[in-house]
């Protein structure tokens, strides 16, 4: 059999402890439930942690037996330290796959490794979600319907503050009259990332099997292949060129 595929989970861990209705949907942390998506299977390996571990759950190490992290951050952003960030980046650009989740796209790793805040329109009244599948050949979108509604969701719309998509592979429809780009594919190095609207802690939105689905197959799309060794900077000419403008400066 292959090799599995190591996933990490990390989520905030907080309101799942200051709120009795959330602690009632996701008893062990959303961390914990989402992770138990990827137990079903056995091609994947995983663990959850969180903020208040050690080196904000995710040292070094833990990082480089990553293949593909997935963040789900709400409330305390700006307490996720620099240097964890920096790292983070630093193995997407390796190669590790990342999925960013619901209001993750506020956060400081959003906007460091995609560029922009990410920011919103967004109501929570509980409001059906209606997503729609608009790449039908994408390997996120395999094994659901054309379209699928959430029974209860926080509205996030648009203008959504990213960058262009450069795979657009769902748009939500809400039933307020908003919609949202709502799963969004880029690369950044060597690694692959897609962000999820879906998600919000209040509703019972990770056990939904549509769901479970979508965030099973983007692990599996942003999963880091074998890939290829490329070298950067200055490079020898590779066959023989007459030399018109031999370099003459040293500036760089
Ligand atoms: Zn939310």
């Amino acid at each position: 059999m292959a090799e599995k595929i190591r996933v990490t989970v990390w989520s905030e861990y907080i309101l799942e402890k200051e709120y009795e209705h959330i602690a009632a949907i996701y008893p062990k942390g959303i961390h914990e439930a989402i992770a138990d998506i990827y137990r079903e299977e056995a091609e994947f390996e995983v663990r959850a942690v969180t903020l208040q571990m050690p080196e904000q759950g995710l040292s070094q190490e833990i990082l480089s037996q990553t293949d593909v992290l997935l963040w789900y951050g709400h409330m305390v952003h700006e307490q996720v330290e620099d240097e964890i960030v920096e790292r983070i980046k630093k193995r997407v650009w390796e190669g590790m796959g990342l999925l960013l989740l619901h209001s993750s796209a506020q956060s400081k790793v959003f906007d460091r490794i995609l560029g922009t805040t990410g920011e919103v329109r967004w109501r929570e009244i509980g409001e059906k979600e209606r997503v729609w599948v608009i790449d039908r050949s994408h390997p996120i979108v395999q094994g659901l319907p054309m379209y699928f509604d959430i029974p209860h969701s926080e509205m996030y719309g648009e203008p959504f503050e990213i960058p262009a998509p450069e795979e657009l592979v769902f748009i939500s429809w809400f039933a307020g009259g908003d919609v949202l780009r709502s799963g969004c594919c880029y690369h950044r190095g060597a690694g692959k990332v897609f962000y999820f609207g879906p998600g919000h802690e209040e509703y019972p939105i990770y056990y939904q099997k549509e769901i479970r689905q979508v965030m099973k197959n983007a692990v599996r799309w942003a999963a880091p292949g074998r890939g290829v060794q490329v070298s950067f900077g200055k490079t020898d000419a590779l066959e023989e060129v007459e030399i018109f403008s031999p370099r003459k400066n040293s500036y760089r």
